[in-house]
């Protein structure tokens, strides 16, 4: 096993190959702490989604690659006062979890409807990111009449302590739902590193993985 991240990419990308033709799974790399050389060498192996969790990390890396033309995911808490500007470069928001939200990122005139996908609290701590689950349905609705905003779908983290795929089976069911409300709205993204298999097993089309490919980030700084 070779060390180099474009060749655990390719060894990741073999072991998707039956999912990713079955229902087109998007493997986003998730390259938050990483130098923006990284994600430069990846994507001259093919790479085209790359996953940010913090502003403004995201928006420097995303800003030297400009020249890439890369679609950007934004994976992590998106917070209202830097909604706006993660927008500006952000192809996508994983992270939708509050109307107030919404309605930040429609005050903006950066570019029009941004892919949003619905966040999921699935645990029973109100204090993590995410919509409780009583709360998707107004949320979704919410989205998808949006100006500002594309209803995608869900997006979700396994909690910690509980087997993850009992927790995307939940998200699949919370997933339905958002797809009774929008039936455009068919992206789940789930799986990390430890459990993109079980999050394959119940219906991810989008998996979010760092370290397995990227190798361990360097320590936070
Ligand atoms: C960091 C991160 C990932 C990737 O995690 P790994 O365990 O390194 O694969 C996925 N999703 C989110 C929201 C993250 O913050």
């Amino acid at each position: 096993m070779t060390d180099a991240p474009a060749a655990r990419l390719a060894a990741f990308l073999e072991q998707l190959e039956d999912a990713r033709r079955a229902r087109g799974v998007t493997l986003i790399v998730v390259t938050k702490r990483h130098p923006a050389a990284l994600v430069r060498e990846l994507a001259e192996a093919g790479h085209r989604d790359f996953g940010e969790s913090r502003h403004p990390e995201s928006r420097d890396k995303a800003e030297e690659l400009a020249d890439l033309g890369l679609t950007w995911h934004f994976v992590g808490q998106l917070q209202r006062n830097k909604a706006r500007q993660v927008a500006r470069y952000a192809d996508v928001l994983h992270s939708i979890d509050s109307t107030e939200l919404v309605e930040v990122l429609e005050g903006g005139d950066e570019r029009p409807r941004r892919d949003a996908l619905v966040q999921v609290n699935l645990t029973d701590d109100p204090g993590r990111g995410g919509v409780a689950p009583a709360d998707l349905d107004a949320l979704a609705e919410r989205v998808a009449a949006s100006p500002a905003l594309r209803l995608r779908g869900v997006m979700a983290v396994a909690p910690l302590g509980e087997k993850p795929g009992r927790a995307f089976e939940r998200l699949a069911r919370h997933a339905e739902r958002v797809r009774a409300i929008d039936p455009d709205a068919q992206w789940i993204s789930a799986g990390m590193s430890a459990d993109w298999r079980e999050a394959l097993e119940h219906g991810a089309t989008h998996l979010r993985i760092g370290t397995a490919i990227t190798g361990n980030r360097p320590a936070d700084g």
